[in-house]
């Protein structure tokens, strides 16, 4: 079959080289791709945003499934176009995708599910967002509504530094994102990433992740996209991820089904495990970047069968066996460095060359999967984004495989680059 893929990052190179290794797949189109998508499979040139021009492409290729990788286009209601125009495809509608494009539609579908997170508010007035701030303890988390490029979230350790931000985030500090802001109770605990795959009633679970969010060493510096991940982590043992399916997916998906909007896709699931159990940080509609280049590399079996299984139903009753193709048994423990251009993620330039993709792809255990590149008119491949490269690695063991990832990243020669040289240290016991 054919698969068209829509994105241009990391988490969409890894998903167009995993799918392509399927043998139920005979090209992964994609769009718009990048160099590293390049050498998995055609790419066009529309952009993730314009849709019209995506269900024009989509009905030029004819694929047998859609994937979107990204949230905006998801937002946009792109897979609801396509459905309509009777494709499959993998990705929840616009009405579902709110469980990540607007964090009060999400607190409140929680509330009404009675799943675990954190107590909150949702406020336009500042004076009523001021008066709850103060029956809650600092830390005070404040979160605009809408989608912020995961910006829109700000810890203030004192009251007087949250009272500044929501007279900052009322009057549009996000633009309309900050128009609604919801305020929560500090959650203390470790952070874990759980991925479901779900045609809105079966779920297929994949290995538990954990990102590293701060752009420096032992969690220092501004908050990034992610700047290395890996997978399992022990912080999921079997009793939280038991909890996380009874206590958080299952209600989720009932409701969601329930109330006319059900979830198709992948739900990733950002839980705190706490003294009491596990509790959801926040839902996004997509993989999480960089977290699904580790699933993706250290799977053994075929995703295929069951992101066509969330497509087009069928998953309910059969999760062994989807998960049996998946051979989650056989996972081999990965993790994955983002290479990023200095300066990110503030500004930064691009056009910088890279050399020593191809050394770093021939060590062992290591594929280098492509984010912000570009080549250049003489075929020369440089930087073009913030998070640039993910290099990535398996080994048996994890400790393995963050030496063999950062082997990877000693043979690539690029000066305008940096990492953190630290990936792993929660599940690695060290913090260095
Ligand atoms: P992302 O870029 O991960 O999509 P986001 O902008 O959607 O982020 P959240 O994931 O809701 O925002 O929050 C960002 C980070 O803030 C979380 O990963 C977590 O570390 C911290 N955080 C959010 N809510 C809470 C909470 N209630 N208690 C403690 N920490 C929190």
């Amino acid at each position: 079959m054919n698969i068209l893929l829509i994105g241009s990052g990391g988490r969409e190179h890894a998903l167009a080289w995993k799918m392509a290794q399927s043998a139920l797949v005979d090209m992964v189109h994609s769009t718009p791709g990048n160099p590293g998508m390049d050498d998995v499979g055609p790419c066009f040139d529309v952009a993730v945003t314009d849709i019209d021009k995506l269900v024009q492409l989509t009905l030029q290729v004819e694929p047998d499934l859609v994937v979107i990788g990204p949230e905006a286009p998801l937002a946009a209601g792109l897979a609801d176009v396509l459905r309509a125009r009777g494709f499959d495809v993998f990705g929840p509608s616009a009405q579902a995708a709110q469980l990540e494009s607007s964090k009060a539609f999400s607190k409140a579908r929680m509330k009404e599910y009675g799943v675990p997170t954190a107590a909150y508010g949702e406020f336009t007035d500042p004076v009523l967002a001021k008066s709850y701030l103060r029956t809650l303890d600092a830390p005070y988390v404040l979160k605009a509504d809408g989608l912020a490029a995961g910006k829109g979230v700000v810890i203030a350790p004192t009251l007087e530094e949250a009272d500044a931000e929501i007279d900052e985030m009322l009057s549009g500090k996000f633009g309309d994102a900050s128009a609604t802001l919801v305020i929560e109770e500090f959650m203390h605990g470790e952070e874990a990433s759980i991925f479901v795959i779900t045609d809105g009633t079966g779920a297929v679970y994949l290995p538990a992740a954990q990102d590293h969010k701060r752009a420096g060493d032992g969690d220092t510096g501004p908050n990034t996209g992610g700047m290395g991940a890996y997978a399992p982590a022990p912080v999921v043992t079997d009793e939280i991820l038991a909890r996380v399916k009874k206590e958080i997916v299952q209600p989720m998906l009932k409701g969601m089904k329930r109330d006319g909007m059900p979830y198709q896709g992948v739900l990733y699931v950002g839980i705190m495990v706490t003294a009491d159990g596990p509790k959801v940080v926040e839902f996004n509609a997509r993989f999480g970047d960089p977290e699904c280049q580790v699933l993706m590399k250290g799977l053994s079996g075929d995703i295929v069968p069951a992101i066509l299984g969330a497509a087009t139903g069928g998953l309910e009753g059969n999760e062994e066996a989807f998960e049996a193709l998946l051979e989650l048994d056989r996972f081999e423990p990965t993790a994955t460095i983002v290479l990023a251009t200095e300066g990110y993620p503030g500004s930064y330039a691009k056009g910088s060359v890279i050399r020593g993709v191809k050394t770093a792809n021939d060590l062992p255990g290591v594929t280098v999967f492509h984010a912000g590149t570009d080549m250049d008119e003489g075929g020369v491949l440089v930087a073009n984004g913030g998070r640039v490269l993910n290099v990535t690695a398996s080994g048996e063991t994890l400790k393995e495989a963050v030496e063999r990832a950062y082997a990877g990243v000693n043979a690539i020669d690029w000066p305008e680059g940096f990492c953190r040289r630290d990936i792993g240290w929660r599940a690695l016991g060290e913090t260095t």
